[in-house]
């Protein structure tokens, strides 16, 4: 038997940037008829931050998936009376290249940010926390550091990134750079570098990316699956998804739609629209 999932983005599909959901989509998703899923670039950390807390204080009783640090990691999430989450699949990116490759490329990450070009000393952005981040089925690159805590000083630092980034293209030129870095670990081991929210780049292997959610959930009898995201654009985070839809060899068409909303709110309107929310009172 087959049925319908619907696979949700976290960031900026469900909240707004790096912030918990707002009580409107702690809602929606207390009133949701469809099964869904959860596919994030973060790692459970942030995703629990951001969805988990907001829906267990709320007292919303659900259950799904998430499948966080760019889709590579699944955990189960079970929400009742307090949330209760457990480890599904874990791949590793340490394990996958091997130790000596693992810390080669670590190395080669370090000396590009530590180029000239690349140094963020005049740009006005200050440097917080860890820059180069083992999400264990990824590497996160985070030029402006990741700080432990979002903080006011962190939520300022972010917004000075993302205005030098807009103004002065830093993000593309160093896609590029970091693209030459990877390329020798392209073929071997299927490296590829994508941008990582708004302000990052993620190091995922290809197939470990949000396309595994999708060929996970297929291989359990779910379809048709529809996944929203807010970076189907080239070079975003849930591109993977479109090149797992245009690769689709069959049998017959895809059964993956994709989606691109503008931020939470529009993923709200698609909501109501598809008809996935119980009308208030409903049962
Ligand atoms: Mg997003």
């Amino acid at each position: 038997m087959s049925s319908l999932a619907v696979v949700f983005d976290v960031d900026n599909t469900l909240t707004p940037p790096r912030e918990p959901m707002r009580a409107e989509m702690v809602e929606a998703l207390r009133r949701i008829r469809v099964p869904f899923h959860l596919a994030a670039g973060s790692d459970l950390d942030l995703v629990v931050e951001q969805v988990v807390r907001p829906l267990e204080c709320a007292g919303v009783q659900c259950s799904f998936d998430a499948f966080v640090c760019n889709g590579a990691e699944r955990y189960r999430c079970q929400i009742r009376d307090g949330a209760e989450i457990t480890s599904v699949s874990c791949f590793r990116l340490r394990d996958h290249l091997g130790e000596r490759t693992f810390n080669e490329l670590l190395r080669a990450l370090e000396a590009v940010l530590a180029e000239p070009e690349f140094r963020l000393d005049r740009s006005g952005v200050p440097v917080m926390g860890e820059r180069i981040i083992d999400r264990r089925s990824m590497i996160n690159v985070a030029p402006m550091g990741r700080p432990a805590r979002m903080t006011p000083e962190a939520y300022a630092q972010r917004q000075a990134f993302v205005s030098f980034d807009s103004k002065s293209g830093y993000r593309l030129r160093l896609l590029e750079r970091l693209r030459r870095v990877i390329e020798p670990y392209r073929e071997s081991h299927g490296l590829r570098v994508t941008l990582g929210g708004q302000t990052s780049f993620d190091i995922v292997v290809e197939g470990y990316d949000k396309r595994f959610p999708l060929r996970t959930l297929l291989s359990e009898g779910h379809r048709p699956i529809v996944y929203v995201g807010d970076a189907l654009f080239a070079e975003g985070n849930d591109r993977a998804v479109l090149e797992f839809i245009s690769e689709w060899e069959g049998p017959g068409t895809c059964p993956v739609e994709a989606i691109a909303v503008r931020d939470w709110t529009d993923t709200l309107a698609q909501m109501q629209s598809r008809g996935w929310l119980r009308d208030k009172g409903e049962r």
